[in-house]
């Protein structure tokens, strides 16, 4: 007797034991879980179920049992009703499953019922928002970049086909091919490099290192680098940043923000002009900052677009300049990484003006 009692003790503490690890694993999990009695009373369920349900419904959910109320999931609740009534018959090693796929409030949600042999019933919500549009921006990536790679693949091939098919090419001709091809091949890799940086920009949050990084540093080591070309354009750069500004957060994307802005003053606004990098405010999150420059600008009807990929304000001369309507977009991207934003201004008399945010850390 004794021995049977110490034994039911020791069931009785390990299943308390896996009820609390469910209930840990509820609590933890990204997904919305509700579990409900053949009633549909609630048993169960975790915060994530009535904070996915509060952005599925129109109106406030007070409780978990409101999701058998709501328009969107009527499909569900069709399912639920059919499957619990008694004349049901469900075997012990039969679960009966439906999923649905919504779309409410610009977000994505996959719902799952299962419907267990004792009519209890179980509720998972997935957030598919992120992976939804991590799809439609892939397709729309793989088609652009189909497109953009073929223009200087297509010209390698017929510099090359030009002196394949013409054996007696005089040799000033053949270098002259051959360079230009050469160019090309140079564009290619320039944006093949651009492209897997936007990629792992979007796939990889985890894979980039997070430590401190002073922005007046990274300014000072970019005006170092471009002097050479600044001189030859007469550009003068003023770094305005305190002589410390630390944020937490990539160098290497903080550094690609502002490299590719002045990259781009350098390449597009013209000579004599002048480079103006300041913070202009700063609240308890975030420093704002400034990009000049007074240049030739962007025409107003292209500002709304400058950051999209691909897109070229003068697609015949950054063409040639070797552009590839990434490095905005590059920008724009390790800016939200950064959990901030950024907005192009045309500037009064001339020039352009970038305004963007960093969060501190
Ligand atoms: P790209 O790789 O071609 O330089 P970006 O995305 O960096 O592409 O820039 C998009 C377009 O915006 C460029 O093609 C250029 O025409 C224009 N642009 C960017 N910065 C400037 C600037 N400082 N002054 C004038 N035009 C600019």
């Amino acid at each position: 007797m004794g021995k049977e009692n110490t034994e039911l003790k020791k069931i009785k503490k390990e299943l308390l034991i896996e009820k609390e690890r469910l209930n840990k694993h509820l609590l933890v999990i990204k997904e919305g879980v509700a579990i409900f009695s053949y009633n549909k009373n609630r048993i169960s369920s975790n915060k994530n179920f009535v904070r996915y349900l509060s952005l599925i419904s129109k109106e406030p959910i007070n409780h978990e049992t409101d999701i058998f109320r709501l328009k969107p999931l009527s499909e569900i609740n069709e399912f639920i009703d059919k499957n619990i009534k008694s004349e049901i018959k469900i075997s012990k090693d039969e679960v009966l499953e439906y999923e649905i796929n919504i779309k409410k409030n610009s977000k994505y949600f996959n719902i799952k019922c299962i419907v267990f042999y004792d009519k209890s019933f179980e509720l998972l919500i997935s957030d598919l928002t992120k992976r939804e549009k991590n799809r439609v921006i892939k397709s729309q990536i793989t088609s652009n970049i189909a497109h953009e790679l073929k223009t200087p693949v297509s010209a390698i091939q017929a510099y090359l086909e030009t002196i394949l098919l013409n054996k007696n090419i005089d040799e000033d001709k053949k270098s002259y091919f051959i360079e230009k091809a050469f160019m090309q091949v140079e564009r290619l890799s320039l944006l093949i490099n651009d492209i897997s940086t936007i990629n792992k920009l979007e796939n990889a949050e985890d894979f980039y290192k997070i430590e401190k990084v002073n922005i007046f540093d990274i300014i000072k080591d970019i005006k170092e680098e471009t002097s050479i070309r600044r001189k030859e354009n007469k550009i003068q750069f003023n770094n305005q940043l305190p002589k410390k500004l630390i944020i937490k957060g990539n160098k290497g994307l903080l550094y690609s923000i502002f490299q590719n802005l002045v990259e781009n003053s350098i390449n597009y606004a013209g000579n004599n002009v002048e480079i103006n990098i300041k913070k202009h405010f700063e609240d308890n999150e975030f420093y704002y900052f400034s990009f000049s420059d007074t240049g030739n600008g962007i025409p107003e009807k292209h500002l709304g677009r400058i950051f999209e990929r691909f897109y070229r304000v003068d697609s015949g001369r950054s063409r040639k300049d070797g552009g590839t309507g990434l490095g905005l977009s590059i920008t724009k991207n390790a800016i939200q990484f950064h959990q901030g934003d950024i907005s192009a201004k045309k500037l009064k008399n001339g020039g352009i003006e970038f305004l963007f945010t960093i969060k501190k850390y």
